[in-house]
Order: structure tokens, then C-alpha cells, then sequence
């Protein structure tokens, strides 16, 4: 049975590369029939952000990810909140404890300091908590039983720690890197349980990894080194039969190439790198949903962040990621975070869409900016623009005309294009759309054209100055089409409006 787990902690708005992350989770555990859970690792009090874990939530579902089992949702393997399993932990710190794979550890921070500071002026390379110095430090190792007992009695600093043994070759194999080696000499006594009493990442981690029975364990690269310490902790505790199956996927980089992407990058570079907006008191992060981005094509762009299917084909609808995803195809360098892709990505979304779904989404937004346009109207309004925008927010920025006369004309190429001596014919032109009976596109362009052929005018001299009285500018749609939807009376009337203003240019 595949279960894969999202386990997030509440330290803050959750970043787009934990979106990607549970994308993976999801779509694994769609495509094997499996489950996908959510576990919310909150042990570290200290870094506890109010709101984040519903913020998981909502962004989960906003690109209609949902857990099979998680907080508020339920499930047999509960609860889903670290901060509800203290219970659980202690009890394996305690049986690491009594068979000698974990001790009690008294140092005070300053105490690490200045042994740290000692082991520098020395001049050794490293100086983590380990087999060399343990014994020149306070812990149950070093100290009399009667000295442990002080301690723990008067229950300041008691802090427990991973004893690991010099000597070992720690070595798992992981989907996206293939094997990979430590050796224990590399690795620090870890703490794994705080002075507070509650466990660190590491030890409530593996506990709950084999106690949800999850049989794949997704996250990012940066976790590579703590596997070995986890490695270590399954066999301390005797469940090396169940150590998942790991994959480590690649970071996110900045849209530059280089470096990791950061939470800062989107204020930075001016694009979203949340999932939606996070609000952050002084500043609010903004999200990719509020930047206009369809749910659908978040999906599709981070899937591709890191994995592809080895094919050409770019566009792939939920089910055929659900179908064609696999780790073995995760790449094992950086995925460059790149907005343009994502906007190409949304752009193909935007005109896969039917005109009528599009309306809606976007009727929200058309009535916040004022405008009351009917269902028809905005579906034949996103019928014509549909091309042209690739954010949601782009239907109105580009097409505001369809819902306002133009206040501003583009002067420079109405100045340019604009010769007196036409006109008497753009006046004739705004009678003779006027006079249409069928006001269609095609029967406006026909009318027009035709006038422009007989009276042997160029389309050079006409067509610019007939778009820029309509529409203010030169960007947009069929000239004709959105004249026609304009209606025959609003085309007139911004003929001949417009024609005022460009001739006393
Ligand atoms: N709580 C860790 C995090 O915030 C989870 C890492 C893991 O998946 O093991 O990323």
C-alpha cells in the first residue's frame, strides 16, 4: 500500500516548493491507489505562526489537492498535529535510552559555545557534538549515576541525544539519487528530544513515518543529511524493515539559475512564490492565485519543476500526471523557478477553457473593478481576448475598452495615421456602420472593406484610426469583432467621438 505523507511545519506561509512537494506526495499516491496524508509538524513551539496550517490547506485546495487523512479530515492513523503525539515519543526516546542508543545530555548553550570555541582555537575542523568530545561534556556518559540524578531531578537543560557510533557506513538508497553513503563519523549526536520535553524533527519524524505506515518518504534535497541520522534512529529502534522508500527531490532555483529560491525572491523579482496570498502584517506576500494564475496550470508548471515525462508533450491534465508521473523521473538538479513558463503554461489553460467558464472566473474581478456586463456579454468579451492575455487580471488591464469609452487615445500613431483629407470618409464609415441591419463582425469588416476598396483608400490609412477611436489603442482583438459586440450605437457614438479628439491632435 503506498502512503506518502506531506508534513509540513507551521513556521509560515507554506512556500511554493512545499506546493511541489505535495503535488508529488498526491500524484503518487493517486496513481498507486494509494494515500496521500498531511501531518503537521509542530513540535518547534518557538517557530509556531498562527494561521499556517490552514494556509496549507487552502493552497492544498485551491490546486484541488485534498488529503485522504490529515487534521480536521480524520483517518485511522491519528492524530495528524505532532504537537498531539507527545505521548508516542517519549516513549521510544525512553526504550532508546534504557538500550543505550540515546543519552542525557545537561550542556547549557553557553556551555556548546564555549566548547565549540575551544575545539576552534585547537584547531579542529569540526566540532559537533560526537564520540570524540562526549566525554568532556555534560551528559549521562560523562557524568556519576548520582550527578545524572541531580540533574534530571532538577529537570533544567535535560536534553536527550542520538549516541552514535564512529565506524559505521550508513547507506540507503534514495528513487532520485540512487545510493547514497554516510559515514557516522559524520554525524552529529543529535538531539532528539528538547529540554521543553517535546521531541525534535528527527525523532518524531521516523516515529511517525513507520507509525502512519508511510512507505515513501517525499522531500526536498536539504533533507538528504538528516536521512542518515533517520536511518540510524529505524535501526536503533529496531524497525529497519520498515525504513520507507526515499526521494529527495531537487530545490527550487531563482528564476536567475543560481542560488535557492527564497521567500524573498517574489517581492525581489516581482512574481508570486506562494501558493496564494499570505498575509504578513508590514508586508503581504503575494500569491501565485491572486497573480492570476489558473489552479490547473499551477499544477501542470510545478509538476514539470523537477520531473518530466519524457516526452515532448508539455500540456498534461491532471490525470495524465496522475498517470505518467514517476520518481524514477525526478530529476536530481536544481529546477530553475521560471514565471514566463508559468505564464506560457497558464496562457494554453486560458484557451483550453470554455468562453463561459472563463466569464465566470473572471466576473468576480469585472464587478470589483465596477462593471455590471451580462454573462453573454463577458463570454463573448472572453471569446475575444482569450489569446491575448496571459493572466486572469490581463482580461480586464488589456480589454478595459469593452467596458469604458477610451479616456486616452494612443496619440503618436493617431497623429501619425490620421490625414485630414479622410476625413469626410471615416465620417462615411460611421454612417455606414450605423446603417447595418446585421451588425456581425464579419457583415461590419465586409461593409468596410468594401467602402475602403471602391473609394480606393488604402487599409493603411483606415483600419489604425477606425481601431484607435474604438478602442483608445493598438493593441486588441478583431476590430470588427469587438465593434460588434460593442453594439452599433456605442461604435458610433466612439467613431465619432474619437474622430473629434484625433483630428485636433
Ligand atoms: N517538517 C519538515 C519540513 O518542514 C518535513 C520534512 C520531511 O518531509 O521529512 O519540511
Amino acid at each position: 500500500m503506498v502512503r506518502v505523507r506531506f508534513a509540513p511545519s507551521p513556521t509560515g506561509p507554506l512556500h511554493i516548493g512545499g506546493v511541489r512537494t505535495a503535488l508529488y506526495d498526491y500524484l503518487l499516491a493517486k496513481q498507486q491507489g494509494g494515500k496521500f496524508i498531511l501531518r503537521i509538524e509542530d513540535t518547534d513551539q518557538k517557530r509556531y505562526v498562527e494561521g499556517a496550517e490552514q494556509y496549507v490547506i487552502d493552497s492544498l485546495r485551491w490546486m484541488g489537492i485534498e488529503p485522504d487523512e490529515g487534521p480536521g479530515i480524520g483517518g485511522d492513523y491519528g492524530p495528524y498535529r505532532q504537537s498531539e503525539r507527545s505521548e508516542l515519543y517519549q516513549k521510544y526516546v525512553q526504550q532508546l535510552l534504557d538500550q543505550g542508543h540515546a543519552y542525557y545530555a545537561f550542556d547549557t548553550s553557553e556551555e556548546l559555545d564555549a566548547m565549540r570555541t575551544r575545539k576552534e582555537a585547537e584547531g579542529v575542523v569540526s566540532q559537533k557534538y560526537d564520540a570524540s568530545i562526549r566525554l568532556e561534556m555534560k551528559n549521562s556518559l560523562s557524568l556519576s549515576k548520582e550527578k545524572v540524578q541531580q540533574y534530571l531531578d532538577k529537570n533544567e537543560n535535560v536534553t536527550v541525544r542520538m549516541k552514535i557510533t564512529p565506524g559505521e557506513v550508513i547507506s540507503f538508497r534514495d528513487i532520485v539519487r540512487d545510493k547514497v553513503e554516510f559515514r557516522s563519523e559524520e554525524l552529529d549526536d543529535k538531539i532528539i528530544m528538547k529540554a521543553s520535553g517535546l521531541p525534535t524533527y528527527h525523532m518524531a519524524n521516523v516515529v511517525d513515518d513507520k507509525h502512519m505506515e508511510i512507505s515513501h518518504v517525499i522531500r526536498g534535497e536539504e533533507w538528504l543529511s538528516s536521512t542518515a541520522h533517520h536511518v540510524l534512529l529505524y535501526r536503533a529502534l529496531g524497525w529497519e524493515d520498515h525504513i520507507p522508500q526515499f526521494a529527495h527531490i531537487p530545490l527550487l532555483l531563482k528564476p536567475v539559475g543560481k542560488g535557492k529560491l527564497g521567500k524573498r525572491d517574489g517581492a525581489k523579482f516581482g512574481f508570486p512564490v506562494f501558493p496564494k496570498n499570505w498575509d504578513a502584517g508590514e508586508e503581504v506576500y503575494e500569491g501565485l492565485a491572486e497573480y492570476g494564475i489558473l489552479p490547473e496550470a499551477a499544477m501542470n508548471f510545478l509538476a514539470f519543476l523537477g520531473w518530466n515525462p519524457g516526452t515532448d508533450q508539455e500540456i498534461l491534465s491532471e490525470a495524465e500526471l496522475v498517470k505518467q508521473f514517476s520518481l524514477e523521473r525526478v530529476n536530481k538538479s536544481g529546477a530553475r523557478f521560471d514565471i514566463e513558463k508559468g505564464k506560457w503554461y497558464n496562457q494554453q489553460y486560458i484557451i483550453s477553457k470554455s468562453d463561459e467558464d472563463l466569464a465566470e472566473l473572471i466576473m468576480p474581478m469585472v464587478h470589483k473593478a465596477g462593471y455590471e456586463p451580462s454573462p453573454e456579454f463577458l463570454s463573448s468579451f472572453c471569446r475575444l481576448m482569450k489569446e491575448r492575455v496571459e493572466l486572469l487580471p490581463e482580461f480586464l488591464s488589456h480589454g478595459r475598452f469593452f467596458f469604458e469609452r477610451p479616456t486616452v487615445y494612443d496619440d503618436k500613431t493617431a497623429k501619425k495615421k490620421y490625414k485630414t483629407e479622410n476625413h469626410e470618409h471615416f465620417l462615411a464609415i460611421q454612417n455606414l456602420v450605423e446603417g447595418l441591419d446585421d451588425f456581425s463582425g464579419e457583415n461590419i469588416q465586409a461593409a468596410v472593406k468594401e467602402y475602403i476598396q471602391s473609394n480606393e483608400l488604402s487599409f493603411g490609412a483606415i483600419l489604425p484610426i477606425l481601431r484607435i477611436v474604438v478602442t483608445g489603442t493598438m493593441q486588441g482583438p478583431d476590430i470588427f469583432e469587438t465593434m460588434a459586440l460593442l453594439g452599433k450605437s456605442e461604435t458610433a457614438d466612439r467613431i465619432s467621438a474619437g474622430l473629434t479628439y484625433i483630428s485636433q491632435l
